[in-house]
């Protein structure tokens, strides 16, 4: 345990730990160092982002204003940074033009090869009432190397993604029969098509239906254009693809709407196979080709799988945290509602603060794209938005907490998912995307109005 917080008495000059040094942690350090909060982060990976970088080679469809942070952009202007004002930044320049220049604003409070293990209070596990509240947070750390470390903290900011808990091509949430003993020929990642070799004239089945799915099949399609050998399938475990194509014309994000215009346009032009109904039951392999069988016995012979079907939260180093999360998407409760692609009609997500992630256990949030559990809808300024109202909950302004600074786009898609097997419905203009929502007086809008930071 760290010798000067060894002893301490629960105290508001012990640390806010902040869990991860992605996008949201960076902002929630700017938001803590503008309000002079002690704080520190720790990240599991060997420098800033280490999440974004294995994603570095995908372009994101959200432009410069709308992936940095109001506060961190004030931290950097007071060092010299200009932000960059328009385009649409790969992960790389992300991190090149943004995340490592706020990394080393926030100097020597963020330790890298930090990989939190667990958290929970000094001498309570989850079971005990008792003094709970009055309890210190003892957040337990472990490097590449094994060594272990205890630290003290007043409270615990969890921005740890969910990039390391890809869901897997089972169908059922569970890896399908034979899948882990195929994993040379499967990916769980967008891979870096720069690298054609693994791809140009192979066949490559994509599963998915989110936007990373779309990103990988548009690569793809590039590719089948320019070589007739290379063959591209789609597999949907829906039904009906209309939801896959996402909002369109119906996206207030229009580089978001344009993936999916671009996907339809791919499958209409013949370059990708679409299948649906596709739900993977069985993975069988040799030393070059993959077959996925599917619960019907349909069967789809490959050179590689890309295994895009989203991520989920790691829970496992919460076990001793009491939270209060919704269900079905492992999200706090009172945001589930909204952003639960089962029921919700508009895509579009009120913004959501510290009151909506507030957990049974006082001092604790989840933030970021952890905080939206396995939705796939979480955009950078829905976590900034909650990182600026959370640390003004910590710094004991309610008011700043409460208040609503950010109104998010639509994403077109109306109607929700749908029934799992009926088709999905998709922006026609009219019911909840024909309103974009009102921002609230000085509240920032994203999508078609012009956003600042
Ligand atoms: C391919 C892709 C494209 C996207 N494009 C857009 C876009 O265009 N616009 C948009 O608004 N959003 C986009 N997003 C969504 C979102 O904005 C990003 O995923 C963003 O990186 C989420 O930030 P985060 O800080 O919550 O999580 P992450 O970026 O995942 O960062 C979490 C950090 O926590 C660390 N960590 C994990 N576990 C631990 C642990 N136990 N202990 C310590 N550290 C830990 C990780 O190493 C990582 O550095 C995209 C996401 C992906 C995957």
């Amino acid at each position: 345990m760290d010798a000067a917080q060894t002893a301490a008495p629960p105290s508001p000059d012990l640390p806010v730990i902040v869990i991860g040094a992605g996008p949201q942690g960076l902002a929630a350090a700017a938001h803590l160092a503008e309000r002079g909060l002690p704080f520190l982060v720790l990240e599991a990976g060997a420098g800033p982002a280490s999440a974004v970088a294995e994603w570095d080679h995908v372009r994101l469809f959200s432009d410069w204003p709308e992936v940095i942070d109001a506060a961190a952009a004030r931290l950097l202007r007071s060092r010299g940074w200009t932000a960059p004002t328009s385009g649409y930044p790969t992960g790389a320049q992300w991190i090149s033009g943004y995340l490592v220049p706020l990394a080393d604003a926030v100097g020597d409070r963020v330790r890298y090869d930090a990989r939190v293990t667990g958290v929970s209070r000094v001498g309570r596990d989850r079971l005990v009432d008792a003094g709970r509240g009055d309890q210190p947070f003892v957040v337990h750390v472990q490097s590449a190397d094994g060594a272990e470390e205890r630290l003290l903290g007043r409270a615990v900011v969890d921005a740890s993604g969910t990039w390391g808990s890809p869901n897997p091509a089972g169908a059922d949430g569970l890896p399908a029969i034979g899948e882990r003993a195929a994993t040379d020929l499967l990916s769980y990642r967008i891979p870096d098509f720069r690298d054609r070799a693994g791809f140009e004239g192979r066949h490559t089945v994509v599963i998915g239906s989110g936007h990373s799915a779309i990103t990988a099949v548009l690569a793809l399609a590039r590719m089948a254009r320019r070589d007739p050998g290379t063959r591209v399938t789609w597999a949907l475990r829906r039904a009906d693809a209309g939801g896959a194509y996402g909002g369109g014309a119906g996206d207030e994000l229009p580089a978001r709407g344009a993936l999916g215009e671009r996907a339809r346009e791919a499958v209409d032009a013949g370059l990708v196979e679409l299948v649906t109904a596709f739900r993977v039951e069985r993975v069988e392999h040799d030393d070059a080709r993959v077959a996925l069988i599917a619960e019907d016995g349909r069967r789809l012979t490959a050179d590689r799988v890309v295994v895009l079907t989203g991520f989920r939260p790691d829970l496992s180093f919460l076990s001793e945290v009491r939270l209060d999360l919704d269900p079905t998407l492992q999200a706090p409760r009172r945001i589930a509602a909204e952003i639960d692609p089962n029921v919700h009609s508009c895509g579009s997500v009120a913004a959501t603060g510290a009151v909506d992630l507030a957990q049974p256990e006082p001092g604790f949030y989840l933030v970021g794209a952890k905080s939206y559990g396995r939705a796939p809808t979480f955009l950078a300024l829905t976590g900034y938005e909650q990182v600026r109202s959370v640390v003004a909950e910590l710094a004991g302004d309610r008011e700043a907490a409460r208040r609503v600074e950010l109104v998010l786009p639509d994403t077109g898609v109306c109607g929700g998912a749908g029934l799992f097997d009926a088709p999905a419905a998709t922006s026609d203009g009219g019911g909840c995307c024909a309103v974009p929502s009102v921002p609230a007086s000085g509240a920032l809008q994203i999508g078609r109005a012009p956003a600042q930071v």
